[in-house]
């Protein structure tokens, strides 16, 4: 132990009834039902980290003045907490989540909150609010998060932060198995440019992506998929999931790292399927390549995948430019049979061969 590591735990003196709590725990649905407490760990340039606390949850008083409010400096995670079948509790490799806050950070000019910090504070809140992780197929999601808290207007790196972690009860994400989604080709609008912030987890790339999925919507789809910023062409990424393409020769490809959020998930993808001796190539697709292979018959599958849904068959890819269909929209084997390897390992039902399971 680090000083750092030593959380000042005040647990809530009002938490939830049990009762209370065993209703919302029902049917939590996604990120609206909050457990009682949440960690912080502040930071000032002077002083540094400090004031580590486990506490009630509460608002956070900002003045208005405060940086994070007018140039948007804010970071953040998303991962999970499963209970397992003899009552432990796993955390799915906390620590890529935690290396890849410190990348976040590095690139938006904020203090980089130590690895060790960040899953002791995450291990922390698992443990006060152990009660509140949903049983079944549901989890707790985890939301570390970091925000500029200096109080000044002018344009430059925050002299102070407030790192927390909060976190939220959620149900299956799929009642009644995964159900292919729709896709819409999001040819008005990119995510992310070369030496933009595309591989890092800042709150700005979710706003600037608001209006894509609008259009996705609006246009009858679940998602919008996202094209390179130069040539309008590569497939990059969902609004908030990588994607996956299955070919008939058993390989799978999904596109390289750069300008896309380096997801935890995908990286996993690739290690089962390499280890159960398939190629994965991390390779750039074009739009035009992926219609022609889904009429060919040479694309088998396509999927996305991130923590929240684990992964999602692509059925239906729409565009201003047509429409078509994968695998006659329907789930496809390679899809859900890596589903089921990673949910096992998550929930402890299969062994952890990679080293990803942290027991709390
Ligand atoms: N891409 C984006 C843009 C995301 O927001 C997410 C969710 N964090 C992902 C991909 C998937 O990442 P992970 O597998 O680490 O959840």
């Amino acid at each position: 132990g680090s000083v750092w590591l030593n959380f000042d735990i005040q647990p809530s003196a009002h938490p939830v009834s049990e009762t209370e709590r065993t209703a919302k725990l029902a049917d939590p649905g996604f990120g609206r039902v909050f457990t009682d407490h949440m960690a912080i760990v502040r930071y000032d340039q002077a002083k540094g980290w400090y004031g580590a606390r486990v506490e009630s949850r509460a608002n956070f008083p900002l003045d208005p003045a405060t940086a994070v409010l007018h140039y948007a400096q804010e970071i953040f995670e998303g991962l999970k907490a499963y209970k397992r079948a003899d009552g432990g509790v796993n955390l799915f490799r906390p620590d890529a989540n935690a290396r890849r806050f410190r990348d976040s950070a590095d690139r938006m000019a904020m203090a980089q909150l130590p690895e060790p910090v960040f899953i002791e504070a995450i291990e922390q809140l698992v443990r006060i609010d152990r009660a509140w992780i949903p049983g079944g197929d549901g989890s707790l999601y985890l939301r570390p998060f970091m925000i500029a808290s200096e109080v000044f207007l002018g344009v430059k790196p925050s002299a102070e932060y407030i790192f927390a972690v909060i976190a939220s009860p959620v149900g299956s994400y799929f009642k009644g198995g995964p159900a292919p989604v729709s896709i819409w080709v999001s040819e008005n609008y990119t995510r992310a440019a070369i030496g933009g912030t595309g591989s890092v987890k800042c709150g700005g790339n979710y706003a600037a992506s608001l209006r894509a999925q609008a259009e996705a919507i609006a246009h009858g789809c679940d998602q919008v998929v996202f094209l390179d910023a130069i040539e309008r062409r590569y497939i990059e990424e969902l609004g908030g999931m990588n994607v996956f393409f299955v070919f008939d020769d058993g390989s799978l490809s999904t596109p390289p790292l750069g300008t896309i959020l380096p997801g935890i998930t995908r990286d996993s993808i690739i290690a089962l399927a390499r280890q159960a001796g398939r190629t994965v190539r991390e390779e750039a697709y074009t739009i035009e390549q992926w219609r022609a292979d889904a009429a060919s018959g040479k694309l088998k599958e396509a999927f996305a995948c991130g923590t929240a849904a684990v992964i999602s068959p692509i059925g239906t890819v729409r565009s201003a430019s047509g429409d078509f269909t994968i695998n006659g929209g329907v789930a496809g084997e390679v899809a859900m049979g890596l589903r089921k390897q990673l949910v096992d390992i998550q929930y402890g039902r299969a062994e952890d061969k990679h080293g990803w399971i942290r027991d709390v």
